[in-house]
């Protein structure tokens, strides 16, 4: 039986693999690193002494691709029923919870409670601008200035898109958004990893495909693509054709150094910093293990035990800071909120500089369909069009979508 190879074991590689797998085709998956996951992945925190992840992951009940990714591999994640999303303004300091609705019509808008304090259900139409916008228009562009692009959809597009307002596509969003609040409470209810997310993901990830026959090759980088066969760092060649592909699903800078045809992506970072609390916290401040930040440094809160995470996305700007400013500056506006002491507790800051596309009109244009690589090297990741921003959907998507129907009924 012939090879396919998987290059990359983020999940994008692992999604790929796990479907070629269950196709019953033998896979060889090649990752650089010393261990699956690539910007998925948690490790041991010494100083804390903690099991952390590179970065708080928001997974919505609106991820189908991960949830069949993960119902292959006998993953799981905790449910958060029914879904509830509270939000605190640092800035005038009032607090909101949205409760999305049952069904598609979303009802919640007319509730006062569940609005943003001081607006009324007309100023939402916002969503409906972001969902008809063409191509080159912006989320500030669609939605225009004001308290909502400051207060929603300003918020909405940095976590969503990891990119600000002024630049990201507002087309981009409002697909986020039809996905999510348009389809209903369960499309939009949270999914936790208590133990980290290598370990909800990844791990039973690696260990069905190590069951099923699959090899994993850590510390295995791919160096160059030539003539038919993908290089690596030991010398192997490996060859691919146009009837038994090989899958390229590497990060996007990777994608473009090793096939110059393809764009050079301009990337967003995002800073993640979690503090060991003094004082544990049972919920954050509105009922839930997690709150959005309005008009605050710190963007999203989630506790996980005595850890408490704060991410800032479309983070450039902290971004270039020492870690140790920026922990300074995060645990400020946590301590004031939650009432713990100011002394810095420990911590550690993940700044993942390239964390996602900067999901700008341009960059949309220029996004690749898994078939636009060399023949037979089939790309995905994240960065290829999958109609979706750069997140863990979009990944499991793209890796599912490379196995496609002519791959399938090719020789083995
Ligand atoms: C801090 C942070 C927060 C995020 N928050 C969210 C969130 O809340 N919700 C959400 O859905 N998504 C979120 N994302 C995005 C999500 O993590 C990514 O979209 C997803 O993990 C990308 O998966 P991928 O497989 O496409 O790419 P990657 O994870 O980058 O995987 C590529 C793999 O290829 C390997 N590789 C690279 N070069 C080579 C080579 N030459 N040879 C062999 N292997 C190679 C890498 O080591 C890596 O394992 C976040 C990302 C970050 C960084």
């Amino acid at each position: 039986m012939s090879v396919t190879h998987v290059v990359g074991a983020g999940i994008a590689g692992l999604a790929a693999a796990v479907r070629l797998t269950k196709a019953g085709r033998k896979v060889v998956l090649h990752e650089a690193a010393n261990q699956a996951g690539g910007r998925c992945r948690s490790f041991h925190d010494a100083k804390l002494d903690r099991i952390v992840d590179n970065g708080t992951h928001l997974i919505l009940g609106a991820n189908p691709a991960l949830f069949e990714f993960l119902k292959a591999v006998g993953g799981s994640l905790q449910e958060c029923a029914p879904a509830a999303f509270p939000f605190f303004d640092r800035q005038d300091c009032k607090g909101w919870t949205i409760k999305p609705s049952k069904g598609a019509l979303p009802w919640w808008v007319l509730n006062p409670s569940a609005r943003l304090p001081g607006t009324n259900a007309l100023d939402y139409l916002g969503g409906l601008r972001l969902m008809t916008a063409g191509p080159d228009a912006t989320v500030a562009q669609a939605v225009r200035t004001g308290e909502m692009l400051d207060r929603l959809w300003g918020p909405l597009c940095e976590a969503i898109l990891n990119s600000s307002p002024q630049e990201g596509q507002a087309r981009l969003l409002g697909e986020v958004l039809k996905r999510t609040l348009l389809k209903g409470e369960a499309a939009c209810r949270p999914y936790l990893a208590p133990l980290g997310l290598t370990a909800a993901l990844i791990d039973p990830a690696v260990a069905w495909l190590r069951a099923q026959g699959c090899e994993i090759r850590f510390n295995h980088r791919l160096t160059a693509i030539d003539s038919g066969a993908l290089v690596f760092d030991d010398g192997e060649r490996a060859r691919y054709y146009k009837d038994v592909p090989a899958i390229l699903a590497v990060a996007p800078w990777v994608a473009s150094d090793l096939l110059p045809a393809l764009p050079r992506f301009e990337t967003r970072p995002i800073v993640c910093a979690h503090f060991l609390l003094p004082k544990p916290e049972e919920k954050l401040p509105g009922g839930r293990a997690y709150l959005g930040i309005v008009r605050g440094l710190g963007q999203w809160w989630s506790l996980r035990g005595d850890v408490l995470s704060v991410t800032v996305s479309a983070a450039t700007d902290l971004a270039s800071l020492p870690g140790e400013d920026i922990a300074a500056k995060l645990w400020a506006e946590c301590a004031l909120m939650l009432g713990q002491a100011p002394d810095l507790p420990p911590y550690r800051v993940m700044k993942e500089q390239r964390a996602t596309l900067a999901h700008t009109p341009a960059t949309e244009r220029l996004r690749p369909g898994p078939f636009d690589g060399p023949p037979g090297l089939i790309l995905a990741g994240d960065w290829t069009a999958t109609g979706l921003p750069c997140t863990l959907e979009g990944a499991a998507l793209s890796g599912q979508r490379a196995v496609h129907r002519d791959f399938l009924s090719s020789p083995c």
